[in-house]
């Protein structure tokens, strides 16, 4: 059945189609696959989202993406929600299911997925730089997926502790909030570190995290948000004292990767989305 999905993006977000990393990455993977189903961007201002999620529902669309700045205005204009899109507050998927529009957050769930592919999180201490929207999604995903310890640095104190406090109250992990005020060693008991602010991203491409990176060890895997570029200053310095890295493509990817099995039912070649990407931004 031939189905459309509505991608929302505003302002400076706003790219024609062809420009669109994730309209590219998700219509490559439906080429891949012979799959008629299309995925397009439309531009929706915010007084309009309650109108473009009744005209998506009325059309028969299978769901759609959201992005920044609906990505928590959209829940009042839902049916439901996933486990996680709950507790994190925030939707960047919606999905079709019955009779209703269910929101989903599908940030966390790619990021943990691409980092399992290098380590299981479940058990694991974790240090994660950010307490914005990234940082919310992969940190409760990671808290789902039974991270045993998470310590949350962030410059700004409120935000910081807000997420802490959530992570506390809403999971089964231990977390804890380390003031960003000076450089940060990561202690050597930590497994997996985690850049989920947004510096180094395009085109503060030389943005360093205040991180001493002598106190990161081959031990540890280190894995950033920054898809673009994705091979980060933090990612080659991890990689330079041995570190096992996860970049911001793989979070990307699979968080397309989800989607399409929620809207489709299909499980989608990763590599022919993460070769689409690695295309656009030029690794
Ligand atoms: P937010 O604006 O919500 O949060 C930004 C975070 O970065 C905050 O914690 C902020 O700290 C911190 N930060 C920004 N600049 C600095 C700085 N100079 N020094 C210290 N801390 C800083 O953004 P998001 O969380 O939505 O997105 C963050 C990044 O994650 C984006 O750049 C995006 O590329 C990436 N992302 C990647 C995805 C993927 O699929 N790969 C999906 C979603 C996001 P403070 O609270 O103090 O301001």
């Amino acid at each position: 059945m031939p189905a459309n999905f509505l991608s929302t993006l505003t302002g400076s977000f706003a790219m024609p189609a062809a420009e669109n990393p994730t309209v590219a990455m998700v219509e490559a993977a439906y080429r891949h696959h012979g799959l008629n189903w299309r995925y397009i961007n439309c531009e929706v201002s915010p007084k309009l989202l309650a109108d473009a999620v009744r005209g998506a529902w009325a059309m028969g669309w299978a769901g759609f993406n959201c992005s920044i700045p609906h990505k928590v205005a959209v829940i009042q204009h839902l049916d439901g929600l996933g486990e996680s899109a709950g507790i994190i507050g925030a939707v960047n998927t919606v999905v079709r299911r019955g009779n209703g529009f269910i929101g989903e957050n599908t940030d966390g769930k790619g990021f943990v997925h691409a980092l399992r592919e290098v380590i299981d999180p479940e058990g694991k201490s974790v240090m994660i730089f950010g307490a914005g929207g990234a940082a919310r999604a992969v940190s409760v995903e990671l808290a789902l997926a039974g991270a045993r310890s998470i310590i949350l640095v962030n410059r700004s104190q409120e935000t910081g502790r807000a997420l802490v406090n959530l992570l506390n109250s809403r999971t089964g992990t231990s977390a804890e909030f380390h003031p960003w005020d000076r450089t940060v060693k990561v202690p050597p008991e930590t497994e997996i570190v985690i850049n989920a602010t947004s510096i180094g991203l395009y085109p503060d491409i030389d943005g360093r995290l205040d991180l001493d990176l002598g106190s990161l060890t081959p031990a540890m895997v280190v894995a950033d948000g920054i898809h673009n570029p994705p091979r980060t200053h933090l990612i080659r310095s991890a990689e330079a004292r041995g570190c096992r890295v996860v970049d911001g493509l793989g979070m990307l990817v699979n968080q397309g990767v989800i989607g399409i099995k929620y809207w489709t039912g299909v499980d989608v070649d990763a590599g022919v989305m993460r070769r689409t990407l690695a295309e656009i931004f030029q690794t």
